[in-house]
């Protein structure tokens, strides 16, 4: 038996379904390890050994290599000081600073652990600041698993869901339609379309600016889920290229690379009603992923991060283009390349995308057949040749297969 195989056994008898959430390796395929035991720049290592060039970066939350030394060091000389005190250290003024300091829209910053934790806390500001209920988001758009937005309703009352309003992304009159509702209190809205089992999409420029102007005509907040997208495409904020700017950002993921940590950022008119939360939890000051995200995001501006996951991106999306091609394959490469993923044309039930990442994973490469796979630094050229290497391995299979 493999030790991913007994780990799992005995998973089964002390933890609900032997795993849940989003890191239920059943969910992501069968020949997937759910368990995995260490990690070092582009690669990690599961449970039985076995190495894989990783696409997928932790489900995003690594971004400059897993075990950053600079980073590691960061939050291992906080952690040897004291990391859960009875107070938050110093770092957490130099974190709120950094953040102000590099991101257009935050006039000052909250933290807690979770991209859930943000998103709500954010909705929470909104709701202060506007005394009102209700909050416009995109049907299908995932912003976490709290009750009020968790895609399984397990769980949940109808009343927890009942102040979300759906509009369709990228379709600005829907947003205008489902704000007649009234009571807004927020429009949430991630920076592009990266919805599960779906092609990506990136916002029109158009929509960002017609919800940035509806926001102000309704007198709600604008609220920018960046958990997913946040420090890959732009440091200073995600629709910054459009230039629009949030009154609230949402950060977790690649904040403090694997570090638990997120954020909520804000403008000053948003300063009162945020003051006025009592918002917290046991581990939300803890020092140590404090200073892990502000090594993060230094070694992020320092060494122009976004232009290096883009190259990677760019060298990745353009191998894998020509392999499907000399294959005789037809796929969609969608969403930012550093953010990529890739489906079969035609493929309804992803059937051939589930089985080419097996594939994938079978030659050492993990990836996902339906949501979104990430980049960091460390995917270097030589890495993504590597990987590309066995890519087209797994091509090479689907066709023999075929
Ligand atoms: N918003 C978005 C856009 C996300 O991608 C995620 C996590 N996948 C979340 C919110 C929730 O973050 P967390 O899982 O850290 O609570």
């Amino acid at each position: 038996m493999s030790m991913d195989a007994e780990l799992r056994a005995r998973a089964a008898k002390v933890i609900p379904g032997g795993m849940y959430g989003h890191l239920n390796a059943v969910l992501h395929g069968e020949t997937y390890p759910q368990f995995f035991v260490r990690a070092e720049g582009a690669r990690q290592w599961d449970a039985d050994g076995r190495e894989f060039i990783d696409l997928m970066c932790s489900w995003g939350p690594m971004i400059v290599g897993h075990r950053n030394p600079v980073v590691e060091e960061a939050a291992a000389a906080q952690q040897a000081r004291g990391d859960c005190l009875n107070g938050p250290g110093p770092i957490m003024v130099e974190l709120a600073e950094l953040l102000v300091e590099s991101i257009p829209a935050a006039d000052w910053a909250m933290f807690s652990k979770n991209g859930t934790d943000a998103t709500t806390q954010a909705l929470m500001v909104a709701r202060a600041a506007t005394g009102r209920t209700k909050v416009l988001v995109a049907h299908g758009a995932y912003h976490g698993a709290d009750p009020w937005c968790t895609p399984g309703l397990s769980g949940v009352t109808p009343n927890q869901r009942a102040d979300n309003v759906e509009f369709t992304y990228n379709d600005l009159a829907s947003a205008e339609a489902a704000a007649a509702v009234g009571d807004v209190a927020a429009i949430l809205v991630t920076p592009f379309k990266h919805d599960s089992f779906e092609d990506q999409a990136f916002a029109e420029a158009e929509f960002a600016r017609g919800v940035r102007a509806l926001a102000d005509r309704l007198g709600a907040a604008l609220v920018i889920d960046e958990v997913r997208a946040g420090w890959r495409l732009d440091l200073r904020g995600s629709w910054e290229g459009f230039g629009v700017r949030p009154d609230l950002s949402a950060w977790s993921k690649a904040m403090a690379n694997g570090h638990p940590i997120a954020a909520v950022t804000g403008v000053d008119a948003l300063r009162g009603p945020a003051q006025t939360l009592y918002s917290t939890g046991s581990f939300w000051f803890s020092a140590s992923a404090m200073a892990a995200a502000k090594a993060t995001i230094e070694i992020l501006r320092d060494t122009g991060g976004v232009a290096l996951m883009e190259r990677a991106g760019d060298r990745l999306r353009a191998g894998l283009a020509a392999q499907a091609a000399s294959h005789g394959f037809v796929i969609n490469q969608t969403g930012p390349v550093q953010i990529p993923w890739l489906s079969f044309e035609g493929d309804e039930t992803l059937a051939q995308g589930v089985a080419w990442a097996a594939a994938c994973l079978a030659e050492g490469v993990y990836l996902h057949p339906w949501h979104n796979w990430f980049l960091s630094t460390a995917h270097t050229d030589d890495e993504i040749d590597r990987a590309l290497q066995r890519t087209d391995a797994a091509f090479a299979k689907l066709r023999s297969e075929s």
